[in-house]
């Protein structure tokens, strides 16, 4: 398997066809290749078509037209070795925390017991230790989609699909959870498509940024990152970051849509 095109998308356009009204077009001849282990983030004004170009790698939403590939298999439906985290965590309300976050391992008949150490050091990790036995109503939002994110990573999964993970999280534990990302990406060695609506944020924590246009989704240009890993918060206030943040905050000054 070609580890340089470990995620392959080509020529892919989506258009939404609702029986009841008129059709939308999401995403325009989108092209973009991402290596095994890198980390690269989509950016673009809200409806440009993001949450869907997620959607189409997880196999969850089918595509109009054009190629999508994830670890070498074309994308017709979820794939195994793909996790997801959705902008709101979705958690099972009959479920406790750790019951939440060990679906992905029950779901796919993996063994209990090593994942079940690994879900509860993720928990600690995001500062939910003490919480497994609790119910979802009795976490805040933060919280819940902190237990979110630690199901999406509990079998440890190739490839990484993040819709807007930490958007409903305050600025200082949005910031941690920045950093621990990081972490968890470096030891792991997942590959991550991460979507947000944060410049600095993406900037942070990519290898290279994918700003779309507005609606239909098109390649306004892939920015590559060039801030030295492994990066602390500090690296946010060095002007090479501040030119990455500028340059791609023109695409949106242009295009006459301010989304940061
Ligand atoms: P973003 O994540 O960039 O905000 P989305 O991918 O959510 O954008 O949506 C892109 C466009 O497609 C929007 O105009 C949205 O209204 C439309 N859209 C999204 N999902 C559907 C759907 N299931 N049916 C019809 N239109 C949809």
């Amino acid at each position: 398997m070609d580890e340089d095109r470990w995620i392959e998308v080509d020529g892919l356009h989506k258009i939404y066809r609702p029986r009841r009204s008129r059709p939308t077009h999401a995403l325009s001849d989108i092209t973009l290749t991402v290596r095994r282990g890198e980390f690269v983030s989509v950016v673009g004004p809200s409806g440009c078509g993001k949450t869907t170009l997620l959607k189409i790698l997880a196999g969850l939403v089918p595509r109009s037209e054009g190629t999508v590939r994830v670890a070498g298999r074309d994308v017709t439906g979820p794939l195994p070795e793909v996790g997801m985290v959705f902008q709101s965590p979705t958690l099972l309300p009959w479920r406790t925390i750790l019951q939440n976050v060990m679906v992905p391992v029950e779901v796919r008949g993996l063994g209990t017991r090593p994942y079940r150490e690994r879900a509860e050091r993720l928990l600690g990790m995001v500062g939910l230790d003490g919480f497994e036995g609790r119910y979802p109503h009795e976490l805040s939002g933060g919280m819940q989609q902190r237990a979110g994110i630690c199901r999406a990573l509990v079998h440890d999964p190739a490839v990484l699909l993040m819709d807007e993970p930490f958007g409903a999280l305050d600025a200082l534990t949005r910031e941690h959870m920045n950093v621990e990302l990081l972490r968890i990406w470096r030891e792991s060695g997942q590959t991550i498509v991460f979507v947000t609506h944060s410049i600095p944020e993406a900037v942070f924590l990519s290898d290279r940024v994918m700003v779309l246009s507005p609606r239909p989704g098109r390649v306004a240009e892939i920015v590559g990152i060039e801030l030295e890993r492994p990066r602390a918060l500090g690296v946010m206030g060095s002007d090479r970051a501040g030119a990455h943040v500028e340059r791609i905050r023109g695409h949106f000054d242009a295009a006459g849509v301010f989304d940061s």
